[in-house]
């Protein structure tokens, strides 16, 4: 029996793989390569390129892998993107679910873990944490191609044998902290990544986008949760299916947040390295303060953070930014 992880040459996806293994499962990864690397998933696991919306292509690994469980992670992430493009985010994040859903559900599978994410939430109505029963209402194509992804889940596991787990992200960074796998997209856009290459002198100067919001230091406030962490909330999420869980949606965080500031000056403790920071304008779209309720996942799944550290996170993801710079030396 495997599990089939979709997006698994990706980010998130490749931390996942390494923690199946670790437990000793069976792996099969489908990528499409669009963002992922192949070089990404571990020697020995089963990979196949593709996509996730190609029917026959899945279902037949399906049966030929004897895949119990699905973990979906493949999709677009990046939401001024989305609102560039919208129907990308559509095809590959809601359409390409749906068809995957039909090719799990017409196969058999009953367990479905989905990557969601803190952005079918939209601007929470308070400031404090987000609880799940909050209103949903996103405000960019990504969050809304995520939040009809759900819906389809809950739908399809209604009308079928299906469970599922739901998780929705708050703001993922770090690395693996044995150096196996971590961030490695060109162009990022997300603060610590962007830190940490600032830090390394792998770009001059980085840029903070407002300092004139209502927060503690007027620089917008995030749960920065560790990608270990992460990764390991999808373990139990799978353990919870396999002792007959039915369904199960909760936020993935750490239920506190940091400033872009402190971010930025804790790259810059935990590097010693000083590097220019540049006050700029807003970033269209952008949420004053995002943090999680993560109670519901705590209490009900038995997860317990073990990284919850800014210092511990930033450690780690420049250790990673440091080997992706040797690599590239080397190469
Ligand atoms: N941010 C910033 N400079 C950067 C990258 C991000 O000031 O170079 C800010 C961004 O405006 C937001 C926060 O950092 O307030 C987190 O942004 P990120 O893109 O990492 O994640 P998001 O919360 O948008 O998913």
């Amino acid at each position: 029996m495997a599990v089939l992880v979709t997006g698994g040459a990706g980010y998130i996806g490749s931390h996942m793989v390494w923690t199946l293994l670790d437990h000793g499962e069976e792996v099969v990864v489908l990528d499409d390569l669009s963002t992922g690397f192949r070089w990404a998933v571990p020697d020995g696991v089963e990979f196949v390129e593709g996509s996730v919306g190609d029917k026959s292509l899945v279902s037949g690994l399906i049966a030929e892998h004897d895949v119990d469980a699905v973990i979906h992670f493949a999709g677009s992430v990046v939401v001024p993107e989305s609102v560039e493009n919208p129907l990308k985010y559509y095809q590959n994040n809601t359409c390409n679910t749906r068809t995957l859903l039909e090719t799990v559900v017409q196969s058999g599978i009953d367990k479905f873990i989905f990557s969601s994410t803190a952005a079918v939430y939209g601007e929470p109505m308070t400031s404090g944490p987000i609880r799940e029963d909050a209103v949903l209402s996103p405000m960019s194509p990504y969050g809304s191609s995520k939040l009809m992804s759900e819906i389809m889940v809950r739908d399809a596991a209604l009308s079928s044998d299906l469970r599922y787990v739901m998780l929705r992200y708050f703001n993922v960074a770090g690395a693996d902290a044995l150096g196996r796998a971590g961030c490695s997209a060109a162009d990022a856009t997300h603060l610590i990544k962007v830190a940490c290459e600032a830090a390394l002198g792998k770009r001059p100067s980085m840029t903070i986008y407002g300092d004139d919001y209502d927060t503690p230091d007027g620089t917008c406030v995030r749960d920065f949760i560790h990608v270990s962490d992460l990764v390991n909330a999808h373990y139990v999420a799978l353990e919870f299916l396999r002792q007959g869980g039915l369904k199960f949606t909760a936020n993935c965080g750490y239920s506190r947040g940091y400033s872009v500031k402190q971010v930025i000056d804790a790259v810059k403790k935990v590097s010693g390295r000083n590097f220019p920071v540049v006050s700029g304008p807003r970033r269209p779209g952008d949420i004053p303060s995002v943090i999680a309720n993560a109670h519901r996942l705590m209490s009900r799944l038995s997860w317990q953070p073990r990284h919850d550290r800014l210092e511990e996170i930033v450690r780690d993801a420049l250790a990673w930014e440091e080997k992706l710079s040797a690599q590239k030396q080397s190469a």
